[in-house]
């Protein structure tokens, strides 16, 4: 079966709780609004809260279960603030089936002889490090679970690196390898499995800002790419992990 053409069924997260992060917009706020419409309690984590109440509002509308607002901003976040959050969401939610790291910042598209050190230390504590602090709290409530799924965010450019891209790629390199070490950690000795996922050029603002001549309307959407995340997220992909898939 490929992936790309997953076609999940409409129970597939029937009973799950799984926290998404950059739930707000683009890709993250899709995952969600997906997630929700296969039977997930969605935990929508982001910055900007009237985004998240935007997808709070849509997922309730569609009739989805009540979903959760986690806000938090991955740059300014400390390790006390991902043992807070693992604490709160044990407290209201009691388990949790997934993750979904998608929250990413671009940073500068400039040579690395002009590139900044603050914004390489942002991009790097968004992509990176807030992603390595964020499992790293979360594990426990995570093993809890009878078969849970983390997917991190990765990139084409996390795979060959290209001129201009920056910190952005080297972070996107660095995902594709915490999530190796996870897999191979917790295989065999836990339920989780742990993946990645690159988008591919997809329709956001991101991918907007990246590429301000190209015509949006070429762009794949979000909601094209959703099969890959839905297999990940769920029960077909059991047994997968170590894996970089790519959604198109
Ligand atoms: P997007 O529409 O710009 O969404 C990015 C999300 O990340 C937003 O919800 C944003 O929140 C959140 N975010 C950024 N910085 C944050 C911070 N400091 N703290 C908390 N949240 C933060 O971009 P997208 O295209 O959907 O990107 C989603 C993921 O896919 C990223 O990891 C990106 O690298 C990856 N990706 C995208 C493409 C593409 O073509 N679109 C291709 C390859 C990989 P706000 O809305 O509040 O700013």
């Amino acid at each position: 079966m490929n992936h790309m053409q997953y076609q999940a069924p409409d129970n597939l997260l029937d009973g799950r709780v799984i926290a998404v992060t950059g739930a707000g917009d683009g890709i993250g706020a899709e995952a969600a609004r997906t997630f929700a419409a296969h039977g997930a309690t969605v935990i929508l984590i982001g910055r900007t809260v009237p985004k998240l109440e935007e997808v709070y509002d849509q997922i309730e509308k569609a009739g989805g279960a009540q979903p959760g607002i986690y806000p938090i901003s991955l740059d300014g976040a400390v390790e006390k603030d991902y043992r807070d959050m693992h604490d709160r969401l044990e407290e209201v939610f009691g388990q949790l089936d997934g993750l979904l790291h998608n929250a990413g910042k671009l940073g500068q598209r400039t040579p690395i002889a002009n590139y900044t050190l603050a914004s390489w230390q942002k991009v790097m504590q968004v992509n990176v490090t807030a992603e390595f602090l964020m499992t790293k709290a979360l594990l426990p409530l995570l093993e809890k679970s009878d078969s849970a799924s983390i997917i991190f965010t990765s990139s084409g450019v996390g795979k060959v690196g290209k001129p201009y891209w920056g910190a952005y790629a080297v972070s996107k390199f660095a995902i594709e390898g915490l999530s190796q070490v996870l897999a191979h950690e917790l295989e065999g000795t836990s339920n989780i499995r742990v993946n990645c996922i690159n988008p591919g050029a997809t329709r956001t603002r991101m991918r907007a800002t990246a590429f301000p001549a190209e015509d949006p309307a070429t762009v794949t959407t979000p909601a094209a790419i959703m099969p890959t995340y839905l297999y990940l997220m769920g029960s077909a992909s059991e047994g997968i992990t170590g894996q970089s898939l790519d959604a198109q």
